[in-house]
């Protein structure tokens, strides 16, 4: 599915939902979370509507790799690089998905502790 006009994550890709945007490209928005867990909290998320990574397939391997290179990218803008930080995505239900379509965060700025 391309886009799913029913997902708040497409409708901020289409700027139908304003977000505070810090990266584009031509696969990939990126833009801040709306409850930010950390001084850093940017969601990273595929134009192309897929609701998690249970639903990539081998197809999918080298964009997968692209996205983690974008939050390299963001990282480095947002001055998190040197100190580290923490790249995360949740997977359906009980791994704490509240957003059905595909994004990683990323997390910094903070001691990232535990799980
Ligand atoms: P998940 O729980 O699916 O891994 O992450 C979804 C994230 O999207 C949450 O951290 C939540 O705060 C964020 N979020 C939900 N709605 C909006 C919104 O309308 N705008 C922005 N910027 N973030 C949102
Ligand atoms: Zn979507």
């Amino acid at each position: 599915m391309a886009v799913d006009s029913s997902c708040i994550f497409c409708s901020i890709i289409n700027g139908d939902i304003p977000s505070d945007r810090v990266y584009e490209d031509d696969e990939f928005v990126a833009f801040r979370d709306i409850a930010p867990a950390a001084p850093v909290h940017v969601l990273i998320v595929p134009r192309k509507h897929v609701a998690s990574i249970a639903d990539l397939g081998d197809d999918d391997a080298a964009y997968l790799g692209r996205l983690f290179l974008v939050a390299n990218k963001i990282a480095q803008t947002e001055g998190i690089a040197g100190d580290g930080y923490r790249v995360i995505s949740n997977v359906g239900e009980k791994g704490g998905q509240s957003v059905f379509h595909l994004h990683v965060h990323l997390l910094g700025g903070r001691q990232m502790t535990g799980f």
